[in-house]
Order: C-alpha cells, then structure tokens, then sequence
C-alpha cells in the first residue's frame, strides 16, 4: 500500500511536470519570447515527466527499470533548465559542458545497469545515484546563481517570481548535497557523521526532485509571464517608431501632471515641438530616411530633456514635452537647448546627413487650466513660432487669445499659398 502511495505521488508530480510543459510552450508562443529560455523548461517538463514514469515503474518492475533511470532523466530536466534560465538573463553558454555531463550520466547509469563483468565503469549502482544527486546539486545552485543576479532589477510578480525560484533551487540543491555528503563522510572517515546520519531515502529524494522541477517551472513561468505583461504593456504605450510615448498615452500622463501640479501647486510647463518643412525631408530624401529623421529626433529629445520629463509623439513630425515642477522661463532655456542640440547635430545619412530644423510653442499651465486648454495654446505659440520663420521657440502668455488648432489652420493656408 505505501509503495502504492509514492507512485500515485510521483505520477501526480509527473502530470504536473506535463501540465508546466504545455504553459511554457503555451508562452513561448506570445510575440517576443522566442528566446527567453521557455522551450528549455518545456523540454525540462518533458524530461521530468518521463523521469516520474520511470520512478513508478521501477517501484512496480524493480528488476525491469535501471535505479538510475529516472535520476538521470531529471539529470536532463535541471539541464535543460539550467539552460533556459541562462537564456533568460541573455547570458547563454555551458551547452558543452551539460552535454558531456548528461553523456556522461547516461554512460554511468548504462554501466551501472549492467551485470558486473560487463560494468564499464566500477561503479555500484548505490554511489553512480550519489553522482548524480552531486550533479543535481550543482545544476540547482547554478540556477539559483543565474538567477540572482536578476532579484534587484525585477518589481512585483516578477520579484516574487525570481525569489521563489531561488528559494526552491537553493532549498533543493542544500537536501541534494546533503545526500551526497553522508556516504562521502563515510568513506572518508569510516563512519558516518552524526549530523548526517539521517539520510533521505533514495526514492524520496528523487520524488523531492520531481517536485522541486515542477516548482522551479512554476516560478519561471511566472517571470516569463511577469516580462511578457511588462513587454505588452511597453509596446501598448510606446510609439514603435521613436519609443517615446504614443498619444494616448501621452495625454493620460499630461493629465496626471496636471492633476499633481494642481495639487502641490506647482508650476507645470508644456512644449509643442513640430519638424519644420518636414514634408520637404520625406519627399527629398524619401520616407525611410523621413522615418530616420524622426527617430533621430527623438534620441534627442530623450538625451536632451530632464529625468522627470514626460515626451509623447502626437503623430506625424509632431511631439510634446511635460515639464513637471518647472517655470515658464527654465522650460524655455531647455527648449532652446533642444533647437541649438537639433541644429547642431544633423540625422546621419547616406551620402550626406540631413540637417533639419524645429518649431517649439510653449505654456506655463495656469492654476485650475485643464490638460486641453494648456495644450491648445502650447499650440497657438508653436503657429506663432512657424510664423516667426520656424527654428526658434515662442511662448504663450495666460492672456493671449488661443486659437483653436493654430498649426493645422497655418499649414492649411501654407499649402493654399503654395497651390497658387
Ligand atoms: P511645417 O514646417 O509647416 O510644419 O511643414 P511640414 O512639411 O513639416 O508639415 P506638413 O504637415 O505639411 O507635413 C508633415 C509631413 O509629415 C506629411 C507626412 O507625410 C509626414 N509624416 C507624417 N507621419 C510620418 C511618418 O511616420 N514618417 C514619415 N517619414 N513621414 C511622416
Ligand atoms: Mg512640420
Ligand atoms: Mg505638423
């Protein structure tokens, strides 16, 4: 009845090995984690699963299935596993070394399933499964170490995740090395030592095995999980282009801003900035080298604006910078910066790099002034500025007169002007 119970056990664990291979493969199939270490730990599942199987079978056909087989599979699942955690924090390598080490294994356990005579190494079966279980260990702690590493850069799920991995993988190789420990003493000293006298049986440590493979599988799956929200949530908020904030998002930012300036009465200032003759750029260069433009302008953007600034691309050549906790006047100091850095460094190209200019508008949001009406007349000194001749900065005073949609209203006669 109780050698009844560990196979149920070991085949339960086994099912959940399978279980952790389907939502592995399940992730690995999310746009961008071709190469995060998940079809390791599916094929790590997979060699677990088989390694519960063997387990129960050679609990019912102790004379048909190797004691050695189902350690070396789990051999081949910490490997794999091993493996893709390295991939994880895109530090791969050692795949040499847990080859010749799972080689080697299997050369171990075939040898030890022999009869004597035929033994290609001299080694009993009861020590071949002490190698392995050292080998585990090791695999445990170098999972544990590629890991680590990671804990302080992860937030939340992800740290959780981390941690968890950790945990079981430190906790697994300590009762592993443990094993091992006690019939080296024994060698050495002749006797065993008192502290490691109380051995785990051989079958349980491997069902121990089984387990702590499904539970490091778990934690992984999480993380990857927690690196593909973060990833999808990156990319919903982000312009693919430039990588700086898409409109949506931008506007929900600006509003926030406005929010907590309202309430730490503090100055908030916003600036409009449009590519001048931008239309020129793409229809001389082409709309490639257009698109280079703008990711050119937005590396500048992002090296020339300050660490709490919030920037947004509108759409087309047309981007917005927030300045949390800043005055009309320092706000414009920076914008000038921003022209002066643009005029100074034209976007790369072939043959020749294309110089190009901006407009900026600017507003001093005033107290109670909600997100839109800030931006409107952000807008309304962005027209003045186009109409100043382009390449410089204008400001909007709280008295001005705004208009509505001032650019769009000035490249629309722009256009008639040029039609005629
Ligand atoms: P102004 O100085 O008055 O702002 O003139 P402009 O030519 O910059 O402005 P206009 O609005 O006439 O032209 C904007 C152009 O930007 C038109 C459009 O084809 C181009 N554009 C919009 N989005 C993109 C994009 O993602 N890539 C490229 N290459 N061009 C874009
Ligand atoms: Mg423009
Ligand atoms: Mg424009």
């Amino acid at each position: 009845m109780k050698m009844f119970q560990s196979h149920v056990v070991v085949l339960i664990a086994g099912l959940f090995a399978l279980q952790m291979a389907i939502v592995c493969l399940v992730l690995r199939r999310s746009p961008g984690m071709d190469r995060s270490g998940l079809t390791s730990f599916a094929l790590g599942d997979l060699a677990a699963t088989l390694g519960a199987c063997l387990l129960a079978a050679q609990g019912f056909w102790p004379d048909r299935v190797s004691a050695g087989a189902a350690d070396l599979a789990l051999l081949l699942a910490l490997s794999a596993m091993a493996r893709g955690t390295r991939h994880f924090v895109a530090a791969p390598g050692r795949v040499l070394a847990l080859v010749v080490l799972n080689l080697a294994a299997g050369v171990l356990v075939i040898s030890g399933a022999l009869p004597p005579s035929m033994a290609l190494v001299p080694l009993p079966m009861h020590w071949i499964v002490v190698v392995l279980a050292g080998c585990q260990a090791a695999l445990l702690l170098d999972l544990a170490i590629s890991i680590g590493p990671l804990l302080p850069t992860q937030r939340g799920t992800g740290r959780l995740a981390a941690l968890s991995l950790v945990m079981i993988a430190l906790t697994s190789a300590g009762i592993n090395a443990w094993v091992v420990a006690g019939p080296l003493v024994e060698l050495v000293d002749g006797k065993p030592l008192p502290i490691l006298e109380t051995t785990v049986p051989y079958g349980a440590l491997t069902i121990l095995n089984v387990f702590a493979v499904v539970g490091l599988s778990v934690s992984f799956a999480l993380m990857a999980h927690d690196r593909l929200r973060r990833m999808l949530e990156r990319r919903a908020r982000h312009d693919d282009l430039t990588d700086v904030l898409s409109r949506g998002a931008f506007w929900e930012e600006l509003e926030a801003a406005c929010t907590n300036a309202e309430r730490q009465r503090q100055p908030l200032t916003v600036a409009f900035v449009d590519l001048d003759h931008f239309k020129a750029i793409n229809d001389v260069y082409g709309h490639m080298a257009g698109d280079s433009v703008l990711r050119h302008f937005a590396g500048l953007l992002r090296k020339t604006s300050g660490l709490n600034d919030i920037i947004g691309r509108l759409g087309g050549e047309e981007f917005a910078i927030v300045m949390p906790d800043t005055t009309l006047e320092s706000g414009r100091a920076a914008s000038i910066r921003l022209n002066t850095a643009v005029r100074a460094a034209p976007c790369p190209s072939e043959p020749d790099a294309i110089s190009y200019t901006v407009s900026i508008g600017m507003a001093l949001r005033q107290p109670g002034e909600d997100a839109d009406t800030l931006m409107r007349r952000a807008d309304r000194a962005l027209y003045d500025a186009k109409l100043k001749g382009r390449n410089c900065v204008s400001m909007h005073s709280a008295g001005q007169e705004v208009q509505e949609g001032g650019v769009a209203k000035f490249v629309t006669r722009q256009r008639q002007r040029l039609a005629s």
